[in-house]
C-alpha cells in the first residue's frame, strides 16, 4: 500500500495494510512539506524460530509504531524519532511494515518448551 505524500491533508489520513498474519494500521499526519508522522500498530502473529532450539514458534505481536517518513532526504538534526526516508514521492507502508516485523524478529524469542525454566 503506497500513499502519494502530496495526497495526505493536513487533517491525516488513516490508513490499514498488512503482511502475512500481521496487520498495520494507523495514521498518517502532515508535519511539514517533506515529513509525515505514522502512528499507528501491528497486530497478529509473526511466525519465527525459538532462539534456543531453532524450531518454529508463533508470537503474538502487538506493538505501537511512531515514526517519521521522510520525503526525500531527512536533514534535520532532530533524532528524536525513528526516520524513515522514501525516494519515490510515496509512502510505502508495506516498506514500514516489513521493517518494524524485522526489528521484532531480531529480538530473542524462546519457545514455551524452552522458556520453562
Ligand atoms: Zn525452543
Amino acid at each position: 500500500m503506497k500513499i502519494v505524500f502530496k495526497k495526505i491533508p493536513q487533517s491525516g489520513v488513516d490508513f490499514e495494510t498488512s503482511s502475512d498474519e500481521i496487520k498495520f494500521y494507523g495514521k498518517l499526519e502532515k508535519k511539514s512539506k517533506n515529513l509525515v508522522q505514522c502512528i499507528g500498530r501491528l497486530e497478529g502473529t509473526l511466525v519465527c524460530q525459538c532462539d534456543r532450539c531453532g524450531d518454529d514458534m508463533s508470537l503474538n505481536v502487538n506493538e505501537k509504531v511512531d515514526l517519521l517518513a521522510s520525503d526525500g532526504l531527512y536533514e534535520s538534526g532532530d533524532n528524536l524519532l525513528e526516520v524513515m526516508e522514501f525516494f519515490e514521492e510515496s509512502i510505502d507502508l508495506n516498506t514500514i511494515l516489513l521493517s518494524e516485523v524485522e526489528i521484532l524478529k531480531s529480538d530473542y524469542h524462546y519457545c514455551s518448551t524452552c522458556n520453562v525454566e
